[in-house]
């Protein structure tokens, strides 16, 4: 098998890391991904990873519980760093190298991001999760994924969801919702379709940086998007 990419960003929701729970990490989810990931890594590709935070803490949600947005939002970043950590273990558990860089510094458990080191760690085949999205509030994991792609060279971003791409319309509310297989950036806005938050989507499309939105949550599916089969959703200029 060739892989179709050689450096690869992977955007992990933390939503889907709860599985079947309605809250945290389920065990499972953590082992499969991991087994997809070792799946790519493989076969020589180099993988960075932004992992959302959802599954635990959402910053939108904090005014609701009094807790002002940007407190929040740095609780959010923190969620991620705790995800970031189990996707560790869940790597290292079959064997992976890999590495944490958190954007907000936090020694004892993670290195601080270094763009430079980063990268060195990627091309001795370490496996990098980059923790605390961009160490700002008021961003996005999206963002946070789009950002660091763009700044270590990564050749696609790869956003597991667990919809298996993206569709004309809701298909849960629209029977006649159809899936394309690829999308032009344009025409993403143009039917103001949901792919990332516009921050996000924006960086990737000024710096034609291509998006493949899929679903993570089907085992293989990482390993069928890598070496190039028809998975997902394609976003491309
Ligand atoms: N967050 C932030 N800045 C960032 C990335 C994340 O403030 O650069 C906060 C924000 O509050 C967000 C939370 O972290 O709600 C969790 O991230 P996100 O909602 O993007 O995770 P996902 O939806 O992928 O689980």
């Amino acid at each position: 098998m060739i892989p179709k990419y050689k450096r690869i960003l992977l955007k992990l929701s933390g939503e889907s890391l709860m599985g079947k729970r309605n809250y945290g990490i389920d065990p499972e989810v953590i082992a499969q991904y991991a087994q997809d990931i070792k799946s790519v890594t493989d076969l020589g590709v180099q993988v960075a990873i932004v992992i959302g935070g959802g599954n635990i803490y959402r910053g939108m949600d904090s005014e609701e519980t009094g807790i002002e947005r940007a407190q929040g939002d740095y609780m959010g970043m923190l969620a991620t760093v705790i995800n970031g950590m189990a996707l560790q273990s869940g790597l290292e558990k079959i064997g992976l190298y890999t590495r944490l860089q958190s954007a907000i510094k936090m020694e004892q458990i993670a290195e601080p991001y270094i763009r430079r080191r980063a990268i060195r760690h990627l091309e001795k085949g370490r496996v990098v999760i980059f923790g605390a999205g961009t160490g700002n509030p008021y961003f996005t994991t999206d963002t946070a994924a789009s950002l660091r792609a763009v700044e270590i060279g990564a050749d696609v971003i790869l956003k597991g969801t667990r919809v298996d791409g993206i569709y004309s319309a809701d298909p849960e509310v629209d029977a006649h919702a159809t899936l394309y297989r690829t999308i032009s950036f344009e025409e993403v806005y143009r039917n103001n379709l949901n792919v990332m938050d516009m921050t996000a989507f924006t960086l990737c499309q000024e710096n034609n940086l291509p998006i493949i939105v899929f679903d993570m949550n089907t085992p293989g599916n990482l390993l069928k998007v890598v070496i190039g089969e028809k998975v997902g959703t394609l976003v491309t200029r």
